[in-house]
């Protein structure tokens, strides 16, 4: 593929819609790097599962290579299931049921598509590059400068660093997000244990979102269980990339309220794990079951954050994308699409810039005219979800968690 050297783009954050922005801008052969602090592509545990609609699904299409974007489905769970509201003993309130379409959702597991997205990206990721700010003094050659004191030229930046953004005060000064009262302890198990599967057969293919008796209290749990074998599918479909192991398991979070976890524990494997158990006992026994059979360095804290409507983007030639422009609750599982959704529509913007003779600021200010409306109404979702499932408001979750289960049979016997 012939690189076009007149136009070069930095990528702050190699994060998913770092990566599929870089995957899209060199279909296109546009020169683009992508500057990751951390120090290695698999540093940190990611070892959890996200569930694509139908806009994450179609940015992954028109941004990777035919064969990545198949090896994305190949590995991925399969099509169809539920989503099911149940109080904290999981009889059923209330289920969704999702569309039993390849191309409507389908639920993935994170590193296998991180490492999916970072395929043929060889050389163009730089690991260990800490993005604190963008210098513009020529508007059209803008350096992106990182805490090592080194600087990269680009005629485009985007920042794409996620929710604790480090370019987000300079370039969205109006935008920061503001915390929620929710937090969530996020955790992994096995989902065999001596060969037997730990999830019932009733909620085989079911994510469930367990309401508990005290409002502001829920427990997510869902399985991920691997279309093909990562190993397999990646030697067929992408040679010499990295291929997770892809043993099936099972991802949970416990929700709770912000001032239940001590600073102390944050941070900290085990003391967040024994907050998980202590504060999960009231539920059902698969759940503390399944807090019991943890794999301990995939516990993680994350606070959230709502993201708030940028007013002003102060430099003409970067721009942001994903977490670090929208962060929102993760209710609605809309944060990693929205954030591909904006990879895809950017690309599109700066390639038809480059094909058109658009001015690059023209086709930006368009993207970001576009995004905020799509993204924001994701959040005022995310938020309004999260206010209606953990919220303080008595009838809401009287009916949740009284009414509605007592009009479902048992889901899930105890015994
Ligand atoms: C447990 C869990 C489950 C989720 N499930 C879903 C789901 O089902 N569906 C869904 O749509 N979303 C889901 N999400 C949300 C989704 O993961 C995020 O919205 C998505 O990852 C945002 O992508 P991003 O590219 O904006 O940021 P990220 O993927 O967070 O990437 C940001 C990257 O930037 C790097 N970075 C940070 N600071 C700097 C810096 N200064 N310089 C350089 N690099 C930097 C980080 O190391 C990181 O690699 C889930 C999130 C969690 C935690």
């Amino acid at each position: 593929m012939s690189v076009s050297t007149d136009f070069s783009v930095a990528i702050a954050g190699g994060g998913l819609s770092g990566l599929c922005l870089a995957q899209y801008l060199m279909r296109a052969g546009i020169d683009v790097h992508v500057y990751e602090r951390d120090s290695g592509p698999f540093v940190r545990r990611q070892g959890y599962r996200i569930i694509l609609d139908r806009y994450g699904l179609a940015a992954l299409r028109e941004s990777l290579p035919r064969p990545l974007y198949r090896l994305a489905l190949s590995t991925g769970d399969e099509p169809g299931g539920q989503l099911r509201f149940t109080d904290s003993r999981l009889r059923d309130a209330f289920t969704i049921t999702f569309k039993d379409e390849p191309y409507a959702t389908r639920q993935v597991d994170r590193l296998t598509l991180r490492s999916i997205l970072q395929s043929g990206l060889d050389g163009r990721i730089h690991y260990g590059k800490t993005a604190v700010a963008v210098d513009s003094d020529d508007p059209a050659r803008l350096r992106l400068r990182f805490s090592d004191g080194g600087t990269a030229p680009a005629n485009v930046v985007v920042g794409a660093d996620g929710v604790g953004s480090a370019l987000r005060a300079q370039l969205m000064p109006d935008a920061h997000p503001t915390d929620t009262p929710m937090v969530g302890i996020y955790g992994r198990s096995p989902l065999r244990h001596h060969g037997e599967s730990v999830i019932p057969d009733t909620l085989r293919t079911s994510g469930v979102l367990a309401i508990a008796d005290r409002p502001g209290r829920a427990f997510f749990f869902t399985p991920m269980r691997f279309g093909q074998r990562p190993r397999e599918a990646f030697a067929r479909l992408a040679p010499g990339s990295y291929a997770p192991t892809g043993d099936d398991y099972v991802m949970w979070a416990l929700l709770l309220r912000r001032e239940e976890v001590p600073i102390g524990v944050r941070g900290h494997l085990l003391t967040l794990w024994e907050l998980a158990a202590r504060m999960s006992a009231d539920f059902h026994p698969l759940v503390r079951r399944l807090v019991d059979t943890a794999e301990l360095d995939a516990t993680v804290l994350n606070l959230f954050a709502t993201g708030q409507r940028p007013h002003r983007w102060a430099v003409p030639r970067a721009t942001m994308m994903g977490d670090a422009v929208h962060a929102m609750p993760p209710f609605g599982a809309q944060g990693g699409n929205t954030a591909l959704r904006d990879a895809a529509l950017l690309g599109k913007r700066l390639v038809e810039a480059r094909t058109n003779g658009t001015p690059v600021e023209v086709a930006i200010a368009r993207y970001q005219n576009e995004m905020v409306p799509y993204a924001f109404r994701a959040v005022d979702t995310a938020a309004r979800l999260m206010r209606r499932l953990t919220g303080g408001a008595a009838a809401p979750h009287w009916v949740l968690t009284r009414v509605l289960p007592r009009l479902h049979r048992v889901t899930v016997p105890e015994a």
